[in-house]
């Protein structure tokens, strides 16, 4: 079933939603992008930008997927440092792509810029928050890889990482001067915007099926229409399989492994205690194995998400987890009401980076963030549609579809490796607290 908007903070607050009515009949473009997300959105409004006319195909509505419901974190690079992607691709192909990943903060912004996308966007840092010594440790390689490569990243010691979170729970850390936060579903229905002003004809309800090749043209059908295009984006991540087989390519779902982010917000803090708690208003990460994430929104909301159980809850009971580690972080908000708790699906990949495939000439297909996909898959769009215009040299490498080893027996698989990683962070974390 496709994804509608769970009652979030981000659907209560969001600038308003248009519509964008089923496909009807046939339509003709020369790229059809498959996925109303950060991916498809930024592919078919760079396309159209290229010249190319666009149509988009989104089984629910714009947003309702990962894009709408997201922490709203706007981090650059990957999870694999500089170092380990000219490592993993080789001196020249891997400094080019940690410049691409490097540059994908300020890529969100300057897009929000302009399009005038309002959606209460600060490009102020992202802090990277660690809970042991050993992930200081690790955190300072990063933060020294990305600062001698000229970034603006800037390592923090216990005492300074006190101030910038009102907590002293954490050894240290670095900031990350490039990262910031948007209002998700806004910044994700303003690019819609923007790519319908760009001649994007969009279409929300519009499930897709699997693309086939007719008379020399590919033909994607949705229940009441259908498009021929010559080229086809697959922008689906963790929503990948909701057609299932006949979803938009087959093997696709099973190249990354769909799990739960869960999220859960207060009412809006006091002023005091706003200012006691991230006075900067910088977006934080830490380092758990299952990590911590957490910001205020414009309303002075605290916002804190983390992983949740390998389904789709709207069960207080479900989150208290998520609740209980605010808390523990900030006593001080016990006291408050939370508001709203919704969650969502990330796609994860087994070598933590994201994919670019094109399993047959002409279908693009572009997954697997990590978690990461607010700056990454505004990205990807972009070098999805630069792949379909042929501009360019490439610079993010593309894979072949493999499927993820015992992929019917993920869920319980998860649950275990959960269980495991949350009671190392157990051990770890409390016990060392500075
Ligand atoms: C709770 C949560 C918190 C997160 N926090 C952060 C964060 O703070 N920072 C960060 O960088 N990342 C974060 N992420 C990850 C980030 O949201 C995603 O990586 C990103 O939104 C992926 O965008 P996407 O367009 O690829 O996928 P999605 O936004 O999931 O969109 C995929 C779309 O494809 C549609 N679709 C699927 N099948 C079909 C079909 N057959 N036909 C038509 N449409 C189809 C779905 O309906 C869906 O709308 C978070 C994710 C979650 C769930």
């Amino acid at each position: 079933m496709a994804p509608g908007h769970p009652d979030s903070l981000w659907a209560a607050t969001a600038t308003p939603a248009a519509a964008y009515a089923p496909l009807q009949g046939a339509e003709r473009a020369d790229v059809c992008v498959v996925g109303g997300g950060l991916t498809g959105l930024s592919a078919a409004l760079h396309a159209a930008e290229g010249g190319a006319s666009v149509v988009l195909l989104e089984a629910g509505q714009v947003g309702s997927g990962a894009s709408g419901r997201n922490g709203g974190q706007v981090i650059p690079g990957l999870k694999l440092d500089p170092r380990e992607l000219e490592a993993a691709f080789g001196a020249e192909r891997g400094a080019r792509l940690t410049e691409l990943v490097g540059g994908a903060a300020d890529f969100v912004f300057d897009l929000v810029r302009r399009h005038r996308i309002a959606c209460d966007a600060r490009q102020d840092g992202w802090l990277k928050a660690c809970h042991s010594p050993a992930a200081l440790r690790a955190a300072a390689l990063t933060a020294r890889d990305w600062s001698g490569r000229g970034a603006p990243v800037e390592e923090i010691d216990r005492v300074r990482i006190a101030e910038l979170t009102g907590t002293g729970a954490y050894h240290g850390g670095f900031v990350d001067h490039r990262g910031g936060v948007v209002q998700p579903l806004s910044y994700t229905r303003g690019l819609a915007r923007a790519a319908q002003q760009a001649g994007v004809r969009l279409h929300e309800r519009s499930p897709a099926e699997t693309p086939r090749r007719e008379g020399g043209e590919w033909v994607v059908s949705t229940p009441s229409g259908s498009v021929r295009a010559d080229r086809v984006i697959i922008g689906t991540n963790g929503y990948t399989d909701l057609a299932g087989a006949r979803g938009p390519w087959p093997g696709l779902a099973r190249t990354v492994i769909p799990v739960y982010s869960y999220i859960a917000a207060t009412r809006p803090l006091s002023d005091d205690l706003r200012q006691s708690i991230l006075p900067k208003g910088q977006a934080v990460s830490d380092s758990r194995r299952l990590l911590r994430y957490f910001r205020l929104d414009a309303g002075g909301r605290m916002v804190m998400g983390g992983r949740g159980a390998m389904r789709e809850s709207a069960d207080r009971a479900d989150y208290a987890s998520i609740i209980g580690s605010a808390l523990e972080l900030y006593p001080a908000l016990r006291a408050r009401e939370w508001e709203f708790v919704w969650g969502g699906r990330v796609a994860v990949t087994l070598d933590h980076l994201p994919h670019l495939h094109e399993p047959v000439p002409g279908v693009h297909a572009g997954l697997g963030y990590n978690g990461r996909g607010v700056a990454m898959a505004t990205v990807m769009g972009k070098v999805l549609a630069d792949r379909v215009l042929g501009r360019g040299a490439p610079v993010f490498p593309e894979s072949a579809l493999r499927p993820v080893p015992l992929h019917r027996w993920r869920r319980p698989f998860f649950e275990v490796i959960v269980a495991w990683k949350r009671a190392l962070d157990r051990l770890e974390g409390i016990s060392r607290r500075p």
